[in-house]
């Protein structure tokens, strides 16, 4: 099972991916995860670090590799949770590539959708909880926006595929997850 999972931050994409990696037994591969790992004084980690504290998207440089790498480990044979990525179409575009290179298909992509109100809300109340450097008014606005003009674009591609199934995100988790379970399968 290959699975790319879209949401603007906020969503709950976090809290899904934990049960979907269970459910199918899959490795999660959060592109925000790696990223955050990059040892923060390290030289490329000082680089990370001036986008990712800002809100702003990584260059391709720098995220395609990861991902790559990532994907060819063995683990990620049978199948893999996407996580934050592909966020603009040219990574969607790097990804179709890899995918036809490796003989691998997406079985399906999760648009997890939240209205933006509730999205800011929980942004918000998380800042307080976990402490994230990027989830500040400003940031949160930044990403926000970033979703909206480069990371939707990516949904439009893959409708083009067939592949979209959109699930809403304002419900409990345990109905989210009811919903992508019912998607997915
Ligand atoms: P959220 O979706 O809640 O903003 P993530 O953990 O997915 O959080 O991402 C955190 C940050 O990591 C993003 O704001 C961005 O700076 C960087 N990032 C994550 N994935 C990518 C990607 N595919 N391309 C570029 N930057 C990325």
């Amino acid at each position: 099972m290959r699975i790319v999972f879209i949401g603007p931050p906020g969503a709950g994409k976090g809290t899904q991916c934990g049960r979907l990696t269970e459910e199918f037994g899959i490795p999660h591969l959060s592109t925000g995860e790696m990223l955050r790992k990059t040892e923060r004084d390290s030289p490329l980690g000082k680089i990370v670090a001036s986008y990712i504290d800002h809100g702003r998207l990584a260059p391709d440089y720098l995220v395609l590799p990861i991902v790559t790498q990532r994907l060819s480990e063995a683990d990620c044979s049978q199948g893999c949770l996407l996580d934050g990525f592909p966020r603009t179409v040219n990574q969607a575009e790097k990804l179709d590539q890899f995918l036809v290179e490796n003989n691998w298909e997406l079985d399906v992509v999760l648009n997890l959708t939240v209205p933006s109100e509730d999205l800011i809300a929980r942004l918000l109340r998380r800042a307080e909880q976990e402490n994230r450097v990027d989830d500040t008014d400003e940031t949160i606005a930044a990403r926000l926006e970033i979703f909206r003009n480069q990371t939707a674009p990516v949904l439009d591609h893959y409708k083009q595929q067939g592949l979209v199934k959109s699930i809403d995100g304002s419900n409990s988790p345990d109905e989210v997850f009811e919903l992508i379970r019912q998607a997915v399968s």
